[in-house]
């Protein structure tokens, strides 16, 4: 084969076998449009990190809708905590216990890590046929108002009607539209922990939020249980040496002060995050030929949940777009189907980046008003329920989504 071939026409090309693009290569099988992944990293490569584990039901719901048994393979592998904690410099301020959930109903969230997650999609696409191209790292993009031209570091070119960007946070098909991403980066850093839990002797399964541990100097630290494990952020002062907290070794000094010291010897994975809190100026080119999704479009703090829970909206409103597009009779009409998706999901992404804000402000507590009502809330939380309650939501931001109809 020659260096620079162009390989067969496809109709749709999803850049990037994250959760994201699998996710919309399943949603656009679901339209009965055939469809191929490109993906730069080598088919045995291992992903990070437990990421994206809670789920909510919507996300559920949709994947359920766009690959039937999906939503429930999902939940059956994932944890539902039924307990809740919120502590207050080592005082419980706020604690509810749910009912088990009916397994033969989508839960209201699951817990389970990424990998677990992109496992699953993985299975699904293979089962509809949707077609995996590894080490195929797109380096450009001829976008014209007649298709796309895909080119890969492996010499190869594809052609497409449309391509969907599905190449995470330094998505080289949004560079290649010329689409800037707009916003801000959070100043505080968190150190993120996953470690795997003790089968023979598991902790209760509880999420549990404490505001200014003590046994931590005053910070913030979040308990999140998933599948075979548990995951600890740590927020960080501006002014923390971070070699004190970060590294294995540095996490070794403060992890046993916050749980039993057996898992400072289970950690698998450790991570140091500045959170950025940015969205795409539009979610399509200037040709209606390229749709944005996931991280390739916006980046949010991670409280709240609201990275790979809107990505999957984001995948299956593109779907829905692109068959309309494929279905319209002029140019023009095929244009607006896509600028459609491009607005309502450039909306969403606003929403979920102001919902992600208001949880950042909350955990972080910079602003003097902001301590205030936590310091108050905290006293008054014996007597008054509520304010217990908002302790307890305030680091997960706005319950909502955008909208009724664009779930998150
Ligand atoms: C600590 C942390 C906790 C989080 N918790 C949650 C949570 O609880 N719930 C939630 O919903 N979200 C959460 N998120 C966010 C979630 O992890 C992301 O939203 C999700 O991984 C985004 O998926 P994606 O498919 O868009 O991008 P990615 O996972 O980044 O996938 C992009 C893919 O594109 C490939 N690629 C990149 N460039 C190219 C190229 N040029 N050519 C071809 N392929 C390319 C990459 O190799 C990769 O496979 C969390 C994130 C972090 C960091």
């Amino acid at each position: 084969m020659s260096s620079h071939q162009t390989k067969e026409s496809n109709l749709v090309l999803v850049v990037g076998a994250g959760p994201v693009g699998m996710t919309a290569a399943l949603a656009l099988r679901n339209q009965g449009i055939p469809v191929a992944i490109l993906e730069a990293e080598a088919e045995s490569r291992l992903r990070p990190g437990s990421r994206a584990i809670f789920l909510h039901k919507a996300t559920l719901q949709w994947l359920e809708e766009i690959s039937p048994t999906l939503g429930f393979t999902m939940a059956s592998h994932g944890v539902v905590w039924p307990v809740k904690r919120t502590f207050f410099q080592g005082r419980e301020v706020y604690a509810r216990t749910y009912p088990t959930p009916d397994p033969n109903v989508l839960p209201p969230f699951t817990s389970l890590p990424q990998v677990e997650i992109e496992k699953y999609l993985y299975q699904a696409c293979i089962d509809r046929g949707v077609k995996f191209v590894w080490s195929a790292r797109v380096h450009s993009l001829s976008i014209t108002p007649e298709g796309v031209k895909v080119s890969t570091d492996n010499g190869q070119t594809y052609a497409a009607a449309y391509v969907v960007g599905a190449d995470g946070a330094h998505s080289e098909v949004r560079h290649a539209a010329h689409i800037e991403m707009e916003g801000t980066r959070s100043a505080n850093t968190f150190v993120v922990v996953d470690v795997v839990e003790d089968e023979e002797n598991p902790l209760p399964l509880a999420r549990v939020f404490h505001y200014e541990h003590p046994s931590v100097g005053g910070r913030n630290v979040l308990f999140v249980p998933f599948a075979g494990g548990w995951r600890i952020d740590l927020q960080l002062r501006e002014t923390d040496a971070m070699e004190d907290y970060t590294g294995i070794e540095g996490v070794r000094r403060w992890l046993p002060l916050v749980m039993d010291k057996k898992y400072a010897d289970r950690i698998t994975w450790v991570s140091t995050y500045q959170f950025l809190q940015v969205v795409a100026k539009s979610f399509t080119d200037a040709q209606h030929r390229i749709l944005l999704v996931g991280e390739a479009a916006h980046l949010f703090a991670p409280f709240g949940a609201r990275g790979f829970n809107s990505g999957v909206p984001d995948a299956a409103i593109a779907a829905q777009a692109i068959r309309r597009a494929l279905d319209a009779s002029s140019k023009a009409d095929a244009d607006r189907a896509i600028e459609s998706f491009a607005e309502q999901r450039h909306y969403a992404a606003d929403y979920n980046r102001n919902a992600a804000g208001i949880a950042l402000e909350h955990i972080q507590g910079s602003s003097t008003g902001m301590r205030a009502k936590r310091y108050i809330g905290a006293a008054l939380a014996p007597a008054w329920h509520e304010l217990g309650r908002w302790l307890d939501e305030g680091p997960y931001g706005p319950r909502s989504g955008p909208s009724a109809t664009t779930k998150y």
